[in-house]
């Protein structure tokens, strides 16, 4: 029987072992390796983190899903990956492969700008749901005696979506509580301008958000880097010093540790069109784990975001390509790298679609409504549904 290992239990890893077990049943022992055990809905972090969810509303236990599908789970930690031997290192031992998916996702860069993070640090972030649990605790304290606050994306990031996301968000739930006036707010982005999203913008997002901004009374502070953050201040490289009380930044990011030595030199790993690594043949890479070269150089370093929609779509291309290959049977097409994103701005949302991701396109769509906010919610639940349900294949 073929073995196939794959690494990560979140948006990559879950949709990568449900479509291999829909493909190829008992022709294969599958073995999800996570550290996590549980999956969380990341997509929505930002509302938990302003008391909108609730942990439980967005997280599955890994083993309930898994194991009635007939999916081995590991709750371990992977210490590395012995391409050479096909084989995993976990605390417990060697597990070999005869084809491995790592969607490993990103690790958090805090260290590479002084002051960022909320370990020994002066920011709150959102991005996994116990950082985003204590931003929640921050912005309690904030609620009680509220001041400036500073939102954005420091040098090397790469998902930007969610601070504007945040700074939409503060907004509105500030107007709710009739405090708004009382919260100076800035928005300081690595991006070249506003809207630039790592991708070269989408249609005319420039010009879009800059007015959305300015009707909140955001202040924008475009192709900035970051020199540090002190307590209640961020300085920037080119000497403005910008007062907070509560900031929330996203960091760089970069490969995570265990596999970092299969990919350049920030630890992402390049694949060809079907997702599958340059020299190791039977290795796969999906997800935020995956090198997407910037569309262009930007004056302050930015990186490419790989969304969810994304990610399941390279889970998919990986899981029917290792599937035809143990199958014999006629190879799917490849990865195509389009995207569907939905930002919400905490009372409406905006519908944002790009054919292919990069420019120059086929496609782009940008749309600002409130059923864009009723499908960003249907979605959270959708999605929770069908990953409880292993659903792999439905759209
Ligand atoms: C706040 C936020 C909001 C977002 N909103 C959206 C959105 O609205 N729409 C959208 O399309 N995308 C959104 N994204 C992006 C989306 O969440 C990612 O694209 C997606 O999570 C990537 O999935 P992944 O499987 O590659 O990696 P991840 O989701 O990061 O999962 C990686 C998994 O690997 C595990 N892992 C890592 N290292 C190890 C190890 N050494 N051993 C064992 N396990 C390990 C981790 O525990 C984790 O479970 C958002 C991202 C963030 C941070």
């Amino acid at each position: 029987m073929t073995r196939i290992v794959v690494l990560g239990g979140s948006f990559g890893g879950l949709t990568a072992s449900f479509e291999l077990k829909r493909l190829l049943g008992g022709r294969a022992e599958i073995t999800v390796v996570s550290d996590l055990d549980e999956f969380v809905f990341i997509p929505s972090l930002p509302w938990l983190s302003l008391g909108w969810r609730s942990a439980k509303d967005i997280t599955i236990p890994l083993k309930e899903i898994l194991e009635p599908k007939g999916i081995i789970f590991r709750h371990e930690e992977v210490k590395g990956v012995d391409a050479d031997s096909s084989k995993v290192i976990l605390g417990s031992g060697g597990l070999p492969y005869d084809y491995l998916v790592i969607a490993t996702g990103p690790a958090l860069a805090f260290g590479e700008v002084p002051g960022l993070g909320p370990d020994g640090g002066h920011t709150e972030c959102i991005f996994t749901l116990p950082l985003a649990e204590r931003a929640k605790k921050a912005w309690d304290r904030f609620l009680e005696n509220p001041g400036p606050m500073a939102v954005g994306s420091v040098q090397g990031a790469s998902c930007f979506g969610p601070p504007y996301e945040y700074a939409f968000e503060i907004d509105a739930e500030l107007r709710r509580r009739k405090i708004r006036h009382k919260v100076p707010m800035h928005f300081i982005t690595s991006e070249p301008y506003i809207g630039h999203f790592g991708i070269g913008g989408f249609g005319a997002s420039k010009r879009w958000l800059e007015d959305e901004f300015a009707e909140r009374d955001i202040k924008i502070l475009a192709n900035r880097a970051v020199e540090e953050f002190t307590p209640g201040e961020v300085k920037l490289k080119d000497g403005t010093k910008i007062p907070f009380k509560l900031a929330m930044f996203a960091p760089a990011m970069k490969g995570v540790p265990a596999v970092a030595h299969l990919g350049n030199p920030r630890g992402f790993i390049p694949v060809d069109e079907r997702m599958r690594h340059k020299t190791h043949k039977n290795v796969f890479v999906v997800g935020v784990a995956v090198a997407i070269a910037p569309p262009e150089p930007t004056p302050i370093p930015t990186g490419v975001p790989k969304t969810g929609f994304m990610t399941v779509r390279m889970a998919l291309a990986a899981a029917r390509t290792i599937a035809s290959e143990i199958r014999g049977t006629a190879m799917p097409g490849p990865y195509e790298m389009n995207v569907l994103c939905l930002m919400d701005m905490g009372t409406t949302a905006a519908y944002m679609s790009a054919k292919p991701l990069l420019p120059p396109r086929q496609e782009t769509t940008l749309k600002k409504a409130l059923w864009a906010r009723w499908m960003k919610m249907a979605f959270e639940r959708y999605f929770l549904f069908k990953m409880k349900h292993g659903l792999s294949n439905w759209p």
